[in-house]
Formats: C-alpha cells, sequence, structure tokens
C-alpha cells in the first residue's frame, strides 16, 4: 500500500509517525511506504508565535528540521504539490515530479489573509508569521498608551488566540508600568465574546475584572489608517491608536485551484475524515471543512484515528473507529494563570477557573511539542 501525506505540519507529522510505528513491519517487508511531500524542510510550532509577538520566545526557538521529526522508514521529499489528480490517484510537484499513491492524507493547514478586508494588513499588527510578530513585538515596544483594539476575523486558526492575545496584553502592559494609560477594547463577530459559549460565559467576567472593554457583533469591513478607525458591516467604528488584529484564514490557495474546496476548505466527513465522495482520500487538520476549531489539538486526535484506520485498511481491508470531534486547546488568561477547554461532538466545554498549575503546563507543553509532534505524547 502506497500512503502519500501531503503537508508536513502537526497533522501530516503526527499520521506519518503513527503510521510508522503500526506499519513498522510493512514498511520493512515492502508491502507499505509511506511518503511524505511538504513545502519546507524547517516545521514551525505555530503556537510560540503568541509568545514571539512579546518577545518571550525568539525566532529560533519555533523552528527544527522536519527531518529530525519523523520516524526512519518514511520518505521525506520537500516539493510542495501543484496538482491533485484525484482520478488518477496521482499528484504533481512543483519539481514536476509525479507521485502516485493507493491512499492519500491531505493536511496543507491554512493562511490568514487580512487582504480581504481593506487597510488591514497595512495598518494593524497580527501575530500569524514570524514576520509579522516580530512586527508587532517591535510596535508593542513603541507603544507608550493609548486606545488598543482587538479585531478578530473568522475562522481563524487557533480559536483561543483573540482571548489570549487581549489577556497577555493587558499583562504586557502592567508589567511595563503603563496599564492605566492603556485602554483595551475586544471586538468580535458574533453576538457573545467567543464563539465556544461555555468560553464566552467565562471570557467576559474575566474581561470586566481586567478593566477590558468589549463589544460583539462586530464584523470588520475596512480599516481607515489616516482616521485611524476600524468600521465595522454593522455600521459602527472603533478608533485605535495601535490594531491588532487576526484576520480570517482560508485554506491553501492549491486546494481552491483544484477545485477540492471552496475557500480552501475540503468538504470532509466528520467521523471518518475521508475526502466527500472519495473513499481512499483522507483530510485532516485545518484544511477540512469540518466545523470545529482548527487547531493542533483537532490536527492531533484526528491523525491518531486516521492513523489507525489507515493501518486497519492494510491488515482488516476496512477502517475501525470514528474520529469524535476530540480538540483540547490551552487558554492564556494572564501571564502566569491559564485555563484549558476540552470538547468533542457531544460535549461543550466547560473552562475552570484559571490557575498557575495550567499556566505553567502551558509553558512545558511549548517544550514539549516536538515530542508530541513525533506522536509520542
Ligand atoms: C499564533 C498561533 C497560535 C496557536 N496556538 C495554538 C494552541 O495553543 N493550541 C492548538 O492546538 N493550536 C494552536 N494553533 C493552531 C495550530 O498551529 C494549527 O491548527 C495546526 O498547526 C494545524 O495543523 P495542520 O497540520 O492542519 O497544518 P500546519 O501545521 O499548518 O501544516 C501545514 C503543512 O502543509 C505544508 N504545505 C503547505 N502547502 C503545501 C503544498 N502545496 N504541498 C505540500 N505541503 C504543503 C506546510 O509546509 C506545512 O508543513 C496556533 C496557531 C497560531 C498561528
Amino acid at each position: 500500500m502506497k500512503i502519500l501525506i501531503i503537508g508536513g505540519g502537526m497533522g501530516g507529522t503526527i499520521l506519518a509517525n503513527n503510521l510508522a510505528r503500526r506499519l513498522s513491519a510493512e514498511l520493512k517487508s515492502g508491502k507499505a511506504k509511506i511518503t511524505m511531500l511538504t513545502a519546507s524542510e524547517k516545521h514551525m510550532y505555530q503556537p510560540g508565535l503568541l509568545y514571539l509577538a512579546f518577545g518571550r520566545m525568539a525566532p529560533d526557538e519555533l523552528y527544527k528540521d522536519q527531518a529530525t521529526l519523523l520516524e526512519p522508514g518514511i520518505t521525506l521529499v520537500v516539493d510542495p504539490v501543484e496538482e491533485f489528480l484525484l482520478d488518477e490517484n496521482r499528484v504533481k510537484t512543483k519539481g514536476g515530479k509525479t507521485f502516485d499513491y493507493d491512499v492519500l492524507a491531505i493536511a496543507t493547514g491554512s493562511r490568514p489573509v487580512p487582504e480581504l478586508i481593506p487597510g488591514l494588513a497595512e495598518n494593524s499588527v497580527t501575530f500569524y508569521t514570524e514576520e509579522t510578530a516580530v512586527k508587532m513585538f517591535r510596535a508593542l515596544q513603541a507603544f507608550q498608551g493609548g486606545r488598543v483594539v482587538i479585531a478578530v476575523g473568522v475562522p481563524h486558526k487557533c480559536p483561543m488566540a483573540p482571548l489570549e492575545i487581549t489577556f497577555m496584553l493587558h499583562d504586557y502592559f502592567k508589567d511595563r508600568g503603563i496599564r492605566d494609560k492603556v485602554q483595551l477594547h475586544y471586538t468580535y463577530p458574533i453576538g457573545r465574546v467567543h464563539s465556544l459559549e461555555n468560553v464566552a460565559k467565562w471570557a467576559a467576567p474575566e474581561f470586566e475584572r481586567l478593566g477590558i472593554t468589549y463589544e460583539t457583533l462586530f464584523n470588520m469591513k475596512e480599516v481607515d489608517g489616516n482616521a485611524k478607525v476600524v468600521k465595522s458591516e454593522e455600521g459602527t467604528e472603533a478608533p485605535y491608536d495601535l490594531l491588532v488584529s487576526i484576520p480570517a484564514h482560508r485554506g491553501m490557495e492549491v486546494i481552491e485551484k483544484n477545485k477540492l474546496g471552496a475557500g480552501g476548505w475540503i468538504p470532509t466527513n466528520r467521523q471518518q475524515l475521508n475526502m466527500e465522495g472519495r473513499k481512499n482520500v483522507f483530510v485532516l487538520g485545518d484544511t477540512t471543512n469540518i466545523p470545529i476549531s482548527k487547531a493542533g489539538s483537532t490536527a492531533h486526535f484526528e491523525a491518531e484515528a486516521l492513523g489507525e484506520n489507515i493501518a486497519a485498511m492494510l491488515k482488516l481491508g476496512s477502517p475501525v473507529r470514528d474520529y469524535d470531534g476530540k480538540v483540547f486547546c490551552f487558554i492564556e488568561a494572564g501571564k502566569d494563570r491559564a485555563t484549558y477547554a476540552m470538547f468533542d461532538y457531544l460535549n461543550p466545554p466547560d473552562p475552570k477557573p484559571p490557575t498557575k498549575a495550567v499556566h505553567w503546563f502551558k509553558m512545558a507543553y511549548n517544550k514539549l511539542y516536538w515530542i508530541s509532534a513525533r506522536g509520542l505524547l
């Protein structure tokens, strides 16, 4: 069985390692072959970007060589896919190579698209790439006081990022001794402060306790950089001195170009994770169209279910389990306190009051991630 995995981020890496362990005998005998095609020889720990924006992690701490994260027996090829020829069970790469497969898994992730909102990219700071997170750090350092507006586009990866960045801004300015000179104003597109109802119920009083004002039903329409105002579809305006944005995301362009899914999101069966209408094409991580959090933990739990199922397809002739929608997200609630949200298709999250212990566990996880990416945690 030729297994081809597209994307060497969180989902692709955990899936490849999971399969390599389950199929070690088959890899040795030649009955199975696992190939990963990816776009970069480096693997980025994306949650670290949040800390980079505050100067609490350095850029080089975010990366490891992809090759060092993979189990022996996996063939790694750094050459992005340009064409998906699903009817022929083949893909073509930018480098002009063709790879055929019996089973394909797509985990190409997602990307911020600030260009959808006029004026947003030029007039806001953000932290979704290394370059923008470093710029945000410099802008924060230069900021001496005024109104900071947090503006959120949907969907975006890391469901907790809007809350976390707001709590971290509060702490950052407090640590600098200028919190009293800064007004923090949080905006959110729907009628509460977070998409997950219980998380919103927990976060709103936390904002009030910390003197953070908030405004809901605020869907960004445009940013006027001269007037320093962000305008909403609802007709309201939020004036700012510093605009911190979480831009809406889309799947990768290659997905749209190949007509695999509108917006770069691939229609995916929510239990079996196969691409709708295809039995041998699976999708995991941010690039599915399943309406759950675009998070590393989602990719992780999906990869575990898929690893078991793809191995079972080889050994038993059929998949054996469903993905249950499990997601686990830490929520940084201030520099030394954090909580978490754990949920699945049937059970909503129920965040507990933040504690220092959970914060330190998250800090430890920032290091343990590399073990997690190898599928060992
Ligand atoms: C600031 C920030 C904070 C976050 N915090 C958290 C957190 O606290 N908890 C959490 O669970 N998640 C968090 N996330 C989200 C998490 O990082 C992503 O949801 C996760 O990485 C998605 O995994 P993925 O495998 O779908 O995509 P990615 O990990 O993004 O991997 C995509 C891979 O596809 C490759 N690729 C792209 N195009 C092609 C192509 N054409 N051909 C081949 N390969 C290609 C890329 O090189 C990359 O290796 C955060 C993200 C950010 C940006």
